[in-house]
């Protein structure tokens, strides 16, 4: 017995082990990472609104503010704050549902024309309200997708919301067409639009571009991330086109009933 290779393959064991166990340390210091950028995202949204609502009830309380107009101004903008932890809430539990496969969709044949014709009414008051046209453009005869519609639905809010919040003059155009066994649907805006380093950024959850002049932007930054698991969850696709200062085009691309029988 050769005692030097024994303790030669020893070593080597012990090596490996050791790797092993400084890879899972290494993973598990990560994921507490993300646990607790995931914790301080969630208390900086809540604490934004929270703060100017206990600010404007301190000023009522005290008696600080005495012309009616003004205490009317107060509350309005208290109601507003309120809705926006209640958003934020409503997305988070949507998200945290998706990302842990609590989800159980729906799905039956979609007409896409139907959801997205929905949908842009469902908006054209608000875009309206800022000049903005909304514009649908469905290509004939469209195959039906495997889907369910109401997720579908909030897939294609979610982009409208942001291309409505994000475009001051111009239209949006909410587009179908079929490409293979997929239905790709686009909505397309004339808005700010996102710069080259931020694009993949736009989908993890929380990221808002540009965060410290955004005290307007009423998002949660978790509509895209809702949007990822949801497409997902429809075996799907998604990509996003963007010129700054000219405008973004959203794609989604879902399967068809069609393509569905044929894998199933
Ligand atoms: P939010 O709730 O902030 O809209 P999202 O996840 O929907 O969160 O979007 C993340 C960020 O991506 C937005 O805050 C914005 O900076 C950027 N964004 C999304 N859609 C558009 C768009 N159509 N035009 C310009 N920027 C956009």
């Amino acid at each position: 017995v050769d005692t030097s290779d024994e303790i030669g393959d020893l070593a080597h064991t012990i090596n490996t082990m050791a790797e092993k166990l400084e890879k899972v340390e290494q993973e598990r210091h990560h994921l507490e990472q993300v646990r607790n950028d995931f914790l301080a995202n969630v208390s900086h949204e809540l604490r934004t609104p929270l703060t100017a609502i206990q600010g404007f009830l301190e000023a009522l309380q005290d008696g600080l503010v005495e012309e009616e107009e003004a205490r009317q101004k107060y509350y309005a903008v208290m109601y507003s704050e309120t809705m926006q932890v209640n958003r934020l809430v409503d997305d988070l539990m949507d998200l945290m549902k998706l990302e842990n496969n609590e989800v159980n969709l729906a799905k039956f044949p979609v007409n896409v024309g139907e959801v997205i014709n929905k949908v842009a009414f469902s908006f054209r008051a608000e875009a309206e309200e800022k000049g903005l046209q909304i514009a649908v453009e469905l290509a004939d005869e469209l195959p039906k997708i495997y889907a369910d519609k109401d997720r579908v639905a909030q897939i294609l809010k979610n982009f409208v919301k942001n291309a409505v919040k994000f475009t001051e003059k111009g239209e949006i155009r909410l587009i179908a067409e079929s490409e293979d066994n997929w239905v790709r649907i686009q909505v397309v805006d004339t808005g700010i639009g996102i710069a080259a380093d931020d694009l993949n950024r736009i989908w993890e959850r929380f990221f808002k571009v540009d965060r410290g002049r955004s005290k307007n932007n009423k998002g949660t930054g978790l509509g895209l991330a809702i949007v990822k698991e949801l497409v997902e969850l429809h075996d799907g696709k998604w990509s996003v086109e963007s010129s700054p200062g000219h405008g973004s085009t959203f794609t989604v691309w879902l399967p068809t009933i069609t393509a569905i029988r044929q894998t199933s």
